[in-house]
């Protein structure tokens, strides 16, 4: 079995222990064993990077560019084979795993050319003779911690930026599916980034996770994963007077109204929710349907459903592939019964499989009559389980679409432009959608939400800026 290391200050180290990386398609399938770093290693890396920053930080944005496009240039080349490996480490099927691959590339390629862009401002001072100059500068080391869902995307979406803009890395990947974090880190070291620019460590979040957020040489912290965690960061973070990004968990509505296209409402409400077996934080889990539509859209979402064949992430026929692992199978299953208890009429699915190729595997679940005060309607389950709620308008929708402790994203199907622009106005979510499903972004734009979901500036597009970058205005008086 290969063993893969920790990449601290530009040298592979084992450590002392692995995590063993399983598929969740097929539990006999062992991926790899992933050394887990220690918190002394943890110090090192960070050290490393601290060094590092003085003269990574003083390249030339067209270096910092060159390295970003080597790394794109190679993701995009290596997207089937990596694609495959990321399928097999997190269950996503197949064409997911290729298409979140081209997109850490595409992100990548985004960000080598933003490396070139930032800009700062020159702004008229009040004082005569004076010139005010507001320049954008790197925070320093930044730590990256992400969550198993997309183990290439988001990393992509928080490393590239934070180099770009010329900061260094601790990187640590989810302990659950280390590989494709491994991976980026590697195509990362050979093209172009010195020893301690980029560095990665993996293992427990209550190890390598709580030493990064500690650290006082860690000037920013990037996070994204559950809203527990993001609790326990912040407050290390930020009790130091560190700087600190979060995108934590979603329970996404989507208005479907009485005018709705039938066809691409159902589409929408069963696509958004159960593909990628529900583990996206943006899934729109709660379906909002108003009264002449909702029977109708029950049963498509049902025929929809029933047509999700369930199985192996490789095998082609596959819709849905495993759950992630057996504890988050079991969250399911507890979820689906919570729903029964409250009242909630399970229409189909919600059921553990066992398929021959083992697995952590259960058929999406379909759930009707439910209402927004619903234990399982208000959490977040993170698994393929979507919840129906019908209300008696369009003002009862806005008003339950917005009653969540989350506001990641949020959605309207409607062929009324009205309703569309009102629901875009009115919805407090930091994503609106109108005739899609809540999941599925584009790369180059602002993404991330409000309330429990989100806490800090806005990641992705040219608005990442704002979190891997520290102003400084400059006042000069030069009189000949
Ligand atoms: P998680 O919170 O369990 O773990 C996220 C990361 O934090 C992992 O790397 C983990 O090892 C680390 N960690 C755990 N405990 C830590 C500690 N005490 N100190 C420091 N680090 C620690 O989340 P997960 O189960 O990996 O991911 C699922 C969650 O992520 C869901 O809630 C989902 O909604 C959320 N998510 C959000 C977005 C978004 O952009 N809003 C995107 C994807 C996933």
């Amino acid at each position: 079995m290969i063993e893969f290391a920790n990449y601290i200050g530009g040298a592979w180290l084992a450590g002392d222990e692995v995590t063993i990386n399983i598929n969740p398609s097929d539990t006999g399938d062992i991926v790899g064993e992933y050394c887990n770093a220690s918190r002394e290693q943890v110090r090192t890396a960070i050290a490393a990077a601290y060094a590092a920053f003085g003269q990574w930080s003083a390249t030339s944005p067209q270096q910092r560019a060159d390295v970003l496009e080597q790394v794109g240039i190679e993701l995009s080349a290596r997207r089937e084979e990596l694609g495959e490996l990321l399928s097999r480490e997190e269950g996503k099927i197949r064409a997911e795993g290729v298409a979140e691959v081209l997109r850490a590339s595409q992100i990548f390629k985004f960000y080598a050319q933003e490396a070139l862009r930032l800009a700062g401002d020159i702004i008229q001072s009040i004082r005569p003779g004076v010139a005010v100059e507001v320049i954008r500068e790197p925070v320093g080391v930044v730590g990256v911690i992400t969550p198993w869902n997309f183990p290439i995307a988001i990393p992509a979406w928080k490393i590239a930026p934070a180099l770009a803009f010329g900061n260094t890395v601790v990187f640590k990947p989810a302990d659950l599916t280390p590989a494709l974090g491994w991976h980026l880190v590697e195509i990362i070291s050979r093209c172009g980034a010195p020893g301690g620019v980029i560095n990665l460590v993996m293992g427990r979040g209550s190890v390598v996770g709580d030493e990064i957020s500690r650290s006082n040489h860690v000037a920013a912290v990037t996070f994204t994963g559950s809203v527990a965690t993001g609790r326990t960061i912040r407050e290390m973070v930020t009790s130091r007077g560190g700087k600190i990004q979060q995108e934590m968990g979603g329970k996404s509505p989507l208005i479907i109204l009485d005018d709705a296209d039938l066809d691409l409402a159902a589409e929408c409400a069963v696509g958004g929710s159960l593909l990628s077996t529900g583990q996206r934080c943006t899934s729109n889990t709660r379906i909002i349907a108003t009264p002449a539509i909702h029977d109708a859209l029950v049963d498509r979402m049902v025929e929809k459903a029933k047509a999700l064949t369930v199985g192996h992430a490789l095998d082609a026929a596959t819709k849905i592939g495993p759950v992630v692992d057996e504890r988050q199978l079991e969250t399911n299953m507890k979820y689906v019964d919570i729903a029964r208890k409250e009242g909630g009429r399970v229409l189909y699915g919600g059921e553990r499989l066992q398929l021959a190729c083992g697995g952590y595997y259960m058929s999406p679940a379909v759930i009707a009559g439910c209402s927004n005060d619903m234990q399982h309607v208000r959490e977040e389950i993170f698994g393929p389980v979507v919840s129906i709620l019908k209300v008696d308008d369009y003002e009862e929708a806005v008003h339950t679409a917005n009653d969540s402790d989350f506001a990641l994203s949020s959605g309207i199907c409607t062929t009324s432009l009205a309703y569309a622009q009102d629901f875009k106005r009115r919805s407090k979510a930091g994503l609106v959608m109108v005739n899609l499903p809540t999941a599925g972004v584009d790369y180059h734009v602002p993404f991330g939400g409000r309330r429990g979901s989100s806490y800090g500036s806005r990641e992705q597009g040219r608005y990442a800026a704002e979190f891997f970058t520290e102003t400084k205005t400059a006042y000069v008086h030069a009189p000949l």
